[in-house]
């Protein structure tokens, strides 16, 4: 175990959406603050599922892509410097004796603090990722299982290998950036995929390979430089290309809430107005929440994490004011 010895006002469980905004907010109630992820990359399914994707209803933003509303939460989190812990997935929470919480990772780290504040989602969603191979071997650079940076796929060469809609959605979205998208899919036909994406697939100059799958990857330093095919009647074709991106589904983890003891409802921590949850001290925000007419968009997370953040004060500071009533004071 390695036990970290500063004790915070406030831990957030969950980089996500809703944990970057409590994190900002925490630090507006003069909170000491640690958001721990258990990802790499902070922006939770915003990043994961929209990176690239616009999204309209944030208000005062007519429109934003996932990637560059995860960059703004960042910068604005960062404006009270909490402290952000990257890759690590948070196993037990234990209240001691001195009503203090202790949180321990997967990697038997302790973070201590006086409330904690679950963003978690549901959990984490892994995509499936190829069993090839090596395939190890060029996931940093050409191998993907996420369509992000749109720019790196700009006059590359692209097939994508999937045998859901998502790589219709995918393949579409490269055919006017990248030089040549084909599309590979081990299936006859293609999963939750409408008649209409279906006719602009076959209307693009997308190059659609079906019951083919993939057998070897070639290529040098990382970077791709050929994939070979086989077909279900093992004809096999050999394809130039650069980046490879790969939609297999996704497995999720759950968050364990069972084991932090506390009241769920169809898997998710039930709260009160208050984002209050069963046991005193910890509250909870966003999609990992429930209760009656609970919405489960971007801006909910916002609400229910500043209200988490106000009563997490509350609890700490009992005749502290109930809000920041105006942020120009911040100026
Ligand atoms: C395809 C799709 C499209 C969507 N479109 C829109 C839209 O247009 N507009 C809109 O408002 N909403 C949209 N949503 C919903 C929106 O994405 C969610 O409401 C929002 O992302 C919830 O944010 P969150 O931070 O509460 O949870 P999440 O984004 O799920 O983040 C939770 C984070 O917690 C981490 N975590 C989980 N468990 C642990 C643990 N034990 N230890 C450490 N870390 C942990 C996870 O790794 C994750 O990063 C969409 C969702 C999807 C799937």
């Amino acid at each position: 175990m390695v036990e970290n010895h500063k004790v915070y006002d406030v831990m957030i469980i969950g980089g996500g959406t809703t944990g970057l905004f409590t994190a900002f907010y925490c630090g507006m109630r003069g909170m000491t603050t640690k958001l721990i992820e258990s990802g790499s990359q902070l922006g939770g399914k915003v990043r994961q599922f929209l990176p690239e994707k616009l999204i309209y209803d944030i208000g005062g933003i007519p429109q934003i892509t996932g990637d560059d509303l995860v960059h703004q939460m960042e910068e604005q989190a960062s404006k009270n410097q909490p402290t952000i812990i990257h890759n690590q997935w948070i196993e037990t929470i234990t209240k001691n004796e001195d009503a203090l919480f202790s949180l321990v990772s997967t990697e038997g780290i302790v973070h201590q603090a006086k409330t904690v504040i679950v963003a978690t989602g549901t959990g984490r969603f892994d995509p499936v990722k190829f069993k090839l191979e090596d395939c190890a071997l060029y996931e940093q650079k050409s191998l993907h299982y996420t369509i992000s940076n749109l720019e790196q796929f700009s006059g590359k060469r692209v097939m994508v290998s999937s045998n859901n809609r998502v790589g219709i959605e995918w393949a579409l979205t490269l055919e006017d950036i990248a030089e040549k998208v084909y599309l590979v899919n081990s299936k006859k036909t293609f999963q939750h995929a409408t008649d209409l994406e279906l006719h602009r697939l076959y209307e693009s100059s997308v190059t659609v390979t079906l019951d083919s799958h993939i057998a070897h990857l070639h290529g040098e330093n990382g970077w791709l430089e050929k994939v070979i095919t086989k077909s279900n009647h093992q004809t096999e074709e050999s394809i130039e290309v650069d980046h490879l991106l790969v939609y297999n589904g996704l497995k999720m983890n759950p968050a364990p809430f069972d084991s932090w003891d506390l009241k769920t409802e169809s898997n998710k921590v039930v709260v009160d107005h208050h984002m209050a949850t069963n046991i005193k001290g910890i509250f909870a925000a966003g999609d990992a929440t429930s209760y009656p007419g609970k919405t489960m968009l971007i801006a909910s997370g916002y609400t229910e994490g500043l209200t988490a953040a106000n009563s997490a004060k509350a609890y700490l500071e009992p005749k502290a004011p109930a809000q920041v009533y105006s942020t120009v004071i911040y100026r």
